[in-house]
């Protein structure tokens, strides 16, 4: 079976994710099976509600492979960066959003391996961008109301013109 990809307004992308007991190959196949949705939809990171499934992982690829983190965790954050920031399950929509520059992340590989990562730029902003998935957070909650209120008038109008579903967002697509 293939993964869809599940967009604002699917209460999935709105549910606290949960942790996952054990790395088992239900959840190998499941990694399996979102790579190629997170290749063929040209992010560079997937989380699991995105497909459907409320449980704390992501796939990610920042052009070494795909990369999964199981349980991820934010242990520390500094500084600030704005960055343009796109989403699969918004697609068209694209906000510049400032957020912290540097975070450290810790959780656990496919492997079940321990992993403690310094992520600074695009990297730290992925990883932000993909736990505000496993906590049911989308990219409109980071815009003030006026912002939003644009937004999701503009998302309405893309709904209304959608034929398919061949849009791409404006910014970097991170999940
Ligand atoms: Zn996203």
């Amino acid at each position: 079976m293939s993964y869809q990809i599940r967009v604002l307004g699917d209460p999935v992308l709105r549910q606290e994710a949960l942790p996952i007991e054990n790395i088992d190959g239900r959840v190998v196949r499941m990694v399996k099976d979102m790579v190629p949705v997170m290749y063929e939809a040209e992010g560079i990171g997937l989380a699991a509600p995105q497909v459907g499934i409320q449980k704390r992982l992501f796939v990610y690829d920042m052009g070494e492979g795909p990369q999964t983190l199981v349980n991820p965790q934010i242990t520390e954050s500094d500084g600030e960066w704005a960055f343009e920031e796109g989403c699969l399950s918004v697609p068209g929509l694209s906000f510049e959003i400032i957020r912290p520059k540097q975070v450290h992340l810790v959780g656990r590989d496919l492997e079940g391996n321990e992993v403690s990562i310094e992520a600074d730029e695009l990297l730290s902003r992925l990883f932000q961008h993909e736990l505000d998935h496993l906590d049911g957070i989308l990219l409109l909650d980071h815009l003030d109301r006026d912002q939003r209120k644009a937004a999701l008038s503009r998302w309405r109008e893309i709904q209304s013109l959608r034929g398919a579903d061949d849009l791409s967002p404006g910014g970097l697509s991170l999940s």
